[in-house]
């Protein structure tokens, strides 16, 4: 049973359970008050209500006794008893709502409230709603005998009246995750292939950012590029919610083969990994920009070339609308911030070992001063056209003792591997996440 839901009014809805009666009757002030709420009304279906939650161990944040598995039979029992029905409300919180405003509206007993609030903990739990979301209250013509609220994904508030007065529990909400593997060939956008393949765009953006040291995907991607992902989608009661964590990716980028595995060492720090170990995170980006921001600069890149006038041009050029955000490439020291003539607005950052980046043509600075330490990633600045630029992009150098070199194609030093101590328990973990690439790439062998 889906939950019935009408926004504007409030209305009986016959259970499905026999343990209650088919027809509700309506509280009568319940139906004054609730005329300008998103409310929907239905009749608690006992049936449905112990499928949805509660295994016997809840974690108890109260003290309630031997609450949880009790405040399940007691509401089980609450249905059967004779009496007036036992009903719930569902509420969708609105703009401003407190859980005052809404008892007001509901006309429910205001000491009740205070009651609940002044359980141990509670007031952390419930003082704060989300617009949009929802709150169960269960009542008996009209008095409060219950509510409910999703604390998040995984945890359920259940407060319930017992004979000694409310008292509440955090329930689990069981998730269903399910490995799972997309394979896409990018033909004009990475984003248009990942979605098609399945994955959701904040997976998108996690598999860019695993690869961010290997692959430029503001200007690196080419038709044919192909991404295999092993992931996790993450279901509650059979209904996919959203995305897990990349467990396993492989990127082929211009036919060099990347592949990354997630890992959990034992501190319970993730990472991402090679095959062989090392961490996927070098010392640098490949692209100092924001990817979400330029995620169709694939195709714009190409179809509006910039022209960069930089005298003796020795640099990439990132199309990319004006305030996109600028990223330290690797970490070091901000040693230049200023105009400095063709490059307009320009950072430069001195990463020692020789190396040093240039970030010209920027419309304005982060907050990073001159002689700052700068964070790999961290954003120094925002894409403008100060300069000698006819449209906005990055102007992007990197130069290794004095010298410019290509940053797509630079060598990139080796990042920190893992411990040899927990390399066995790497390869053990890793090994089946690795595997559950493989078919795909024998479905890349036989289409290639
Ligand atoms: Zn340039």
């Amino acid at each position: 049973m889906t939950d019935y839901r009408e926004p504007q009014s409030i209305m009986p809805v016959a259970s499905d359970s026999a343990a209650v009666p088919r027809s509700i009757p309506l509280p009568l002030r319940l139906a004054q008050v609730a005329a300008c709420l998103a409310v929907a009304y239905c009749a608690l279906d006992a049936a449905r209500h112990t499928t949805v939650a509660v295994p016997p161990q809840g974690p108890m944040l109260f003290a309630a006794g031997d609450a949880a598995p009790a405040a399940l039979s007691q509401l089980a029992d609450l249905g059967a008893l004779a009496g007036p029905p036992l009903a719930s409300i569902e509420v969708i919180v609105q703009r401003q709502d407190t859980l005052e405003r809404i008892f007001r509206r509901l006309q429910l007993s205001l000491a009740d409230l205070a009651d609940i609030r002044a359980l141990d903990g509670m007031r952390a739990l419930i003082d704060r709603l989300n617009p949009g979301e929802q709150l169960r209250f269960l009542h008996r013509d009209g008095s409060l005998l219950g509510l409910e609220r999703h604390l998040s994904l995984t945890q359920k508030l259940e407060v319930r009246r017992t004979d000694t007065g409310f008292q509440a529990t955090v329930v689990p909400r069981p998730i269903e995750t399910q490995g799972t593997v997309a394979h896409g060939v990018i033909e004009s956008s990475l984003f248009e292939a990942a979605n098609a393949a399945g994955l959701a765009d904040p997976t998108v953006l996690e598999l860019a950012r695993i690869f961010a040291s290997d692959v430029d995907f503001v200007l690196g991607l080419r038709q044919g590029d192909e991404f295999s992902v092993y992931y996790q989608r993450i279901s509650q009661n059979g209904e996919y919610v959203k995305d897990g964590e990349i467990l396993a990716a492989r990127f082929v980028n211009q036919g060099h083969v990347f592949e990354a595995v997630r890992y959990v060492g034992p501190d319970g720090v993730a990472g991402y990994y090679s095959p062989d170990g090392r961490s996927m995170q070098k010392a640098f980006l490949r692209a100092p920009l924001e990817f979400r921001r330029v995620s169709s600069g694939f195709s714009r890149a190409r179809l509006h070339p910039i022209l960069d006038r930089i005298r003796a041009h020795r640099g990439v050029d990132y199309a990319a609308p004006i305030g996109t955000p600028v990223l330290a490439a690797g970490a070091g020291r901000l040693r230049f911030r200023g105009w400095k003539g063709g490059y307009g607005n320009v950072i430069e950052i001195d990463h020692g070992g020789g190396i040093e980046t240039v970030y010209g043509h920027l419309s304005r600075f982060a907050a990073a001063r001159a002689g700052a330490h700068v964070e790999r990633g961290q954003t120094i600045g925002f894409v403008g056209m100060t300069g000698l630029a006819t449209g906005p992009h990055l102007h992007y150098e990197f130069h290794v003792n004095g010298q410019y070199v290509d940053p797509q194609r630079v060598k990139l030093a080796d990042a920190r591997p893992i411990d040899p101590s927990l390399f066995a328990d790497f390869e053990l973990k890793t090994a089946p996440l690795l595997a559950a690439l493989a078919p795909s790439a024998a479905a890349q062998v036989a289409v290639r």
